[in-house]
């Protein structure tokens, strides 16, 4: 029912609109159903030591309807987070990554995101503990990724669960650097071990002098601090080869490895053995 008042804009876009809302409520009626039904499961991106080659993998959350097919984790995990079935899921995504993570070498880590709704409601610490106690994965292999999202509200309580989760020995990394507002004052006043700095930055670094610049002083600042970095989204070898100069700790992206499923990650372990970023090989499909 179009308006024909001087509210014309409101039809132009009620549509498009109403599509959105309903495929919205679609697909929040069909997430909760998701994990019952085996739909969920993680893949693993490679963490790569320019020196060394790969040290560790991302868990990354994905979601196959059978309808639907593959939902992109930037549509699902909002819902998810608003309808209150991160906390679960992100349980289920700890456990998960810490069983598969076994498969590994033993100092390889694994990095897992946690989002602010399972840091909001409080059990995050206990979450951690029994995915780790359950798969009997060294604390110390697991790193726990957060958007600066999670220090914006509850700032004393956020700190609690980090000094909580650092004395435990589990790193903390600092997820999407430089995305957004990336206050200074997260970094004097949260224990990270890690930033990760976003690929907002690293796209252009071999072409723009001001991205240069920046991810230099980032570099500075975050060893300066006592802190490891990882450049975000590297898909060219120019720029791995620029990070790697520019004293970058790890790298990650599309060039050094695409999310592959977890029986595919040893045998990406075994083709990269030995293999500095220098002579990386040929990225697998
Ligand atoms: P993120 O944690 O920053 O993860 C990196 C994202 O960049 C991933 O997208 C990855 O596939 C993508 N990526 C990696 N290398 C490249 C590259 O070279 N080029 C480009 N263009 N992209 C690259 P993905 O898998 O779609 O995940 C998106 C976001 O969803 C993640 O961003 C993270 O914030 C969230 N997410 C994923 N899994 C989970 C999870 O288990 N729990 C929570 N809370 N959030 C998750
Ligand atoms: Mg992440
Ligand atoms: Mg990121
Ligand atoms: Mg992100």
């Amino acid at each position: 029912a179009a308006k024909r008042d001087g509210r014309g804009c409101a039809r132009v876009f009620s549509q498009p609109m109403q599509l959105l809302i309903e495929q919205r409520e679609n697909l929040r009626r069909k997430l909760r159903g998701a994990l019952a039904n085996g739909e969920l499961f993680l893949e693993y991106q490679p963490l790569v030591q320019p020196t060394v080659g790969v040290v560790g993998f991302e868990a990354l959350l994905r979601w196959r309807h059978p309808e639907l097919g593959l939902i992109p984790p930037g549509i699902f995990i909002p819902i998810a987070e608003t309808d209150g079935l991160m906390d679960e899921i992100g349980a289920w995504v700890l456990r998960r990554g810490c069983e598969q993570a076994r498969a590994w070498p033993p100092t390889f880590s694994l990095a897992v995101n946690v989002s602010s709704a399972q840091f909001l409601s409080g059990g995050i610490t206990d979450t951690i503990a029994h995915a780790l106690d359950a798969s009997e994965l060294h604390p110390d292999r697991l790193e726990v990724e957060i958007t600066e999202s999670v220090l914006l509200e509850k700032t004393v309580d956020n700190l609690d669960t980090l000094n909580t989760l650092n004395v435990l020995g589990i790193r903390i990394s600092l997820d999407d650097f430089g995305k957004s507002y990336s206050s200074l004052s997260y970094l004097k006043n949260f224990p990270f071990d890690t930033m990760k700095i976003d690929q907002y930055f690293i796209s252009d670094i071999r072409s723009n002098v001001k991205s240069q610049i920046i991810v230099r002083s980032v570099l500075d600042l975050a060893h300066g601090l006592g802190m490891t970095v990882t450049a975000e989204g590297v898909e060219m070898p120019g720029q791995a080869e620029w990070l790697a100069d520019a004293g970058c700790d790890r790298l990650q992206g599309y060039y050094l490895g695409r999310p592959m499923p977890a029986d595919a990650t040893l045998e990406f372990i075994r083709r990269t053995a030995g293999r500095s970023v220098a002579d990386w090989p040929e990225t697998m499909p």
